[in-house]
């Protein structure tokens, strides 16, 4: 399996792991760029958005959802936070199996670099 998130997922490789469920896993990012920089990432191995099917929807949901409450728990919520999912090769995906990045922490600028 050469997918690094396929990887952590089956626990081949260690992670912070925030949050594990049937569906989705949220690690914090090895790299962060804010002060809190976590990634909220199905199970299921997706490439991009752009292979998302109608079947997928509901999971989609759930991480927007599952990112508002970590924003809450994390006491980011009132002051702001950024999710992004970042797809092919002008948005700087470098992981291709989905997963969304949940920032705070800091003030962001527009638009993004
Ligand atoms: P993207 O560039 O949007 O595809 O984001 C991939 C993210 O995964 C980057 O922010 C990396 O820092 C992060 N990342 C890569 N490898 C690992 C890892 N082993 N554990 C945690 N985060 C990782
Ligand atoms: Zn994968």
């Amino acid at each position: 399996m050469s997918c690094i998130f396929c990887r952590i997922i089956a626990g081949e490789i260690p992670a912070k792991i925030i949050h594990k469920d049937d569906e989705l896993i949220v690690i914090e990012d090895i790299n962060p760029v804010a002060p809190l920089h976590l990634l909220l990432i199905p199970k299921k191995h997706i490439a991009t958005v752009l292979d998302l099917s109608e079947s997928d929807d509901k999971l989609v949901g759930r991480i927007y959802r599952l990112a508002a409450d970590l924003a809450r728990k994390y006491g980011v919520a009132e002051n702001g936070f950024r999710i992004v999912a970042n797809t092919n090769a002008d948005a700087g995906q470098t992981v291709f199996h989905i997963h969304f990045h949940l920032l705070a922490g800091r003030a962001m600028g527009w638009p993004p670099g």
